[in-house]
């Protein structure tokens, strides 16, 4: 078998070089970006520039055949049904803000309840409860074991109050657990519930098939699997698509405006008010048309592989809590130092140069129901490095021995 090439991988990315004290410990927050992925926004923009879909012009009918040509390598990429099913938005909070307004009032009613999991990022509780007084809406939280995994026998037993929607993330931003996505997904169905994921961080962990996972929506942003900012995707199956109402409105979603009332245009169109960020997704379409080309299998291994390293190297440190565990994890080594808060520790780190996200990750009500202030979260990509964690736990020990000296 060929072996995954981390230094060849990694040599893609020139934010490496131009960066070369740094080690960079931050992908949850966002990846590195490929040269091929700048090379294409940089281009569109030099070359191509033109709004789509309206033109009566061939600079804007080559637009719209790159957008629609990327709408097209994302519906692949996720093995959507067709480019229809995908919904281009500005990132995963904005899609799940989409599925909240669109949801509410029309499928969700006075007296509903949906259902969601203590490991969510805020993103995925605040868009819910902006409409949940106005439409009479409750939230149950599936909670979390004392081994700090979701409690599937609570999820089970939550599912009997019958919720009409289940939203939960694939891959915990802060534990980095990979979640039993599929067996939820049946077990929501079987309850009744339309399903929504949180593909944020399952996205850039292993290939993911929506009709296999059979979710009626699972939303993702471009930014952290090395795409752009600004651009994100709502996928939904077409029926569940169809029951949402449009969070913005204007122009291209629209059929017929009049002031005596307006039809809208079809699917994904309907969901996709004003001039879209254009660039920015037929980068997205071309970047995963890459990562869909590299060795995935490889890349997945040798991040499970560094991430087990770093568990044993940081469970030798006896001032070191550790949060998550190897094992069921994507790439996400979460920690606290006794007696210490986790920005005081983060500053040491970043003036050795290691960039790390440190406090609650947008997962207040997580870190409330582990009684923890916050804590500090290396989190890896398929292009890092163990020479960067040998230098990120040498930074550590120097960190410790600033803070709290062993006797
Ligand atoms: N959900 C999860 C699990 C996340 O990790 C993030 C990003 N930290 C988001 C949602 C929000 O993504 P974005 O800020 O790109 O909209």
């Amino acid at each position: 078998p060929v072996i995954f090439n981390v230094e060849q991988f990694r040599r893609q990315f020139p934010f490496f070089a131009h960066n070369p004290d740094w080690v960079y410990l931050d992908n949850a927050a966002t990846s590195q970006k490929p040269q091929r992925m700048l090379d294409v926004l940089h281009q569109f923009y030099l070359e191509q520039n033109s709004n789509i879909h309206r033109g009566a012009h061939l600079l804007a009918d080559r637009a719209t055949t790159r957008f629609e040509q990327a709408r097209q390598q994302i519906a692949e990429f996720i093995q959507a049904p067709t480019a229809a099913n995908i919904v281009f938005t500005s990132g995963t909070t904005a899609a799940l803000n989409q599925l909240a307004f669109g949801l509410m009032g029309t499928v969700l009613q006075p007296g509903d309840r949906i259902l969601l999991t203590a490991l969510e990022h805020h993103a995925n509780i605040v868009s819910w409860q902006l409409h949940c007084q106005t439409y009479g809406v409750e939230i149950d939280v599936v909670p979390l074991t004392a081994e700090r995994q979701l409690d599937l026998a609570a999820y089970q037993q939550l599912l009997k109050r019958s919720p009409k929607l289940v939203s939960f993330c694939h891959v915990s931003n802060v534990l980095g657990q990979v979640l039993p996505v599929q067996q939820m997904v049946a077990l929501a169905q079987q309850a009744g519930a339309l399903t929504v994921i949180d593909g944020a961080q399952g996205i850039s962990f292993q290939p993911v098939d929506v009709q296999h996972l059979d979710c009626d929506f699972y939303v993702f942003s471009g930014h952290k699997v090395y795409g752009p900012t600004g651009i994100g995707v709502l996928y939904g199956k077409t029926t569940a698509l169809d029951l949402l109402r449009p969070l913005l409105g204007g122009g291209e979603m629209i059929k017929k405006v009049a002031f005596s009332g307006s039809t809208y245009a079809d699917l994904p169109q309907r969901l996709e008010a004003g001039t879209a960020a254009i660039a920015e997704a037929i980068a997205l379409g071309d970047v995963l048309l890459w990562l869909s080309q590299q060795d995935r299998v490889g890349m997945q291994q040798h991040k499970a592989e560094l991430t087990l390293y770093a568990h044993q190297q940081l469970a030798a440190l006896p001032q070191i809590e550790l949060l998550t565990n190897a094992s069921h994890n994507a790439g996400i080594i979460t920690f606290n130092v006794h007696g210490e808060h986790p920005s005081d520790v983060a500053t040491l780190l970043n003036e050795q140069c290691i960039a790390l996200r440190s406090g609650q990750h947008c997962a207040m009500p997580l870190f409330d129901s582990m009684a923890l202030q916050g804590a500090l979260r290396w989190s890896l990509a398929a292009y890092t490095t163990q020479q960067e964690l040998d230098t990120a736990i040498k930074a550590l020990t120097n960190a410790l021995e600033l803070l709290c000296p062993l006797p």
